[in-house]
């Protein structure tokens, strides 16, 4: 279908993103990457009045390294966060979770702040950006704030960026070192998650220190596994791990939909976490 007609401005800055977005009023929306707006527009399940493209904006374009974080801009798209240096010796999980998005042309054009400002249940990046506690900076008509990720994610499409606010950048802290692997359980291959798991572990002396485990489409935003990662402290094999993956639906609100049941959705949270830690673990 063609989408219902609006007005189309490309600001050069975030400052300019900003004003355009007060301009065009309530109904204004930002274009990242397009993957998600464009089919919401074509299929007019959306009709914005303005479209405010943040392509061009070089802010929003960077990845840089900043000590003890790694900085993402929200224009990057998926193809150069998981070929990015930085991002594979700090962030793999990043990294890994990354390359399982959509097929190679939408990761092409699609950016990391679109998918994480999309906040779709079955995305893959907002399990890791949960995670790894990543912190977003936000820009509105007030000037920038900083949201932790735990706040971030509102609800099922929603999060803390309002409708006259652009999502400018994610910081994530260094994992460097850590053991990283990304579990997505899917029907068939390049579909959306029924249910997936993020999980990075620091690893000492052949022993899991420390863990890190979200989860995707185990409620209507990712949910962080606390009680994995405190029951997998100190596990150094794959029995231990699988009792601490035990834990995996605790906490969790997975939905019923045509894919999968929510008990169906809690049974595969507890496998695929399994899996994932053993495979950051490097134990079999
Ligand atoms: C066929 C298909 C398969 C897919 N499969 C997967 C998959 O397996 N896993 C997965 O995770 N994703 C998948 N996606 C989604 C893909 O990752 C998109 O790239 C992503 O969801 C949106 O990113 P985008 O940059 O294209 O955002 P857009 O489509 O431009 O925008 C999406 C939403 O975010 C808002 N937005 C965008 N950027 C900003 C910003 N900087 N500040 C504030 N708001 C912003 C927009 O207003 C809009 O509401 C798929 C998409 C398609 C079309």
């Amino acid at each position: 279908m063609i989408p219902a007609a609006f007005d189309y401005v490309r600001p050069a800055t975030v400052d300019e993103a900003v004003a355009a977005l007060a301009a065009g009023g309530e109904d204004a929306k930002v274009l990242g990457g397009g993957q998600s707006l464009l089919p919401v527009l074509r299929l007019r399940l959306g009709a914005p009045s303005v479209v405010v493209d943040t392509t061009r904006i070089d802010e929003m374009k960077g990845i840089d390294d900043a000590g003890d974080a790694i900085v993402i801009g929200a224009g990057v798209t998926h193809h150069a966060v998981m070929h990015d240096a930085l991002v594979r010796e700090h962030l793999a999980l990043l990294a890994k979770a990354t390359a399982t998005v959509a097929d190679p042309q939408i990761r092409h054009r699609g950016t990391l702040g679109g998918a994480l400002a999309h906040a779709d249940p079955a995305g893959d990046q907002p399990a890791v950006a949960r995670a790894l506690d990543a912190s977003f900076t936000i820009a509105g008509p007030g000037g920038r704030r900083t949201v932790g990720a735990a706040d971030f994610f509102v609800d099922y499409f929603t999060t803390a960026v309002a409708p006259d606010e652009v999502l400018v950048s994610v910081s994530f802290p260094k994992y460097t070192g850590w053991g990283a692997h990304y579990e997505k359980f899917n029907r068939t291959a390049q579909a959306w998650a029924i249910v997936g798991v993020a999980a990075t572990v620091r690893m000492d002396g052949g022993a899991i220190a420390e863990a890190r485990v979200g989860l995707t489409n185990m409620g209507p935003g990712p949910v962080r596994a606390s009680a994995v990662e405190a029951a997998v402290a100190g596990a150094s094999s794959i029995e231990a791990i699988a009792a601490a993956a035990e834990h995996a639906a605790e906490g969790t609100s997975p939905n019923s939909d045509i894919h999968a049941q929510a008990a169906y959705r809690e049974h595969l949270a507890r496998v695929l976490t399994r899996r994932a830690i053993a495979s950051a673990a490097g134990i079999s």
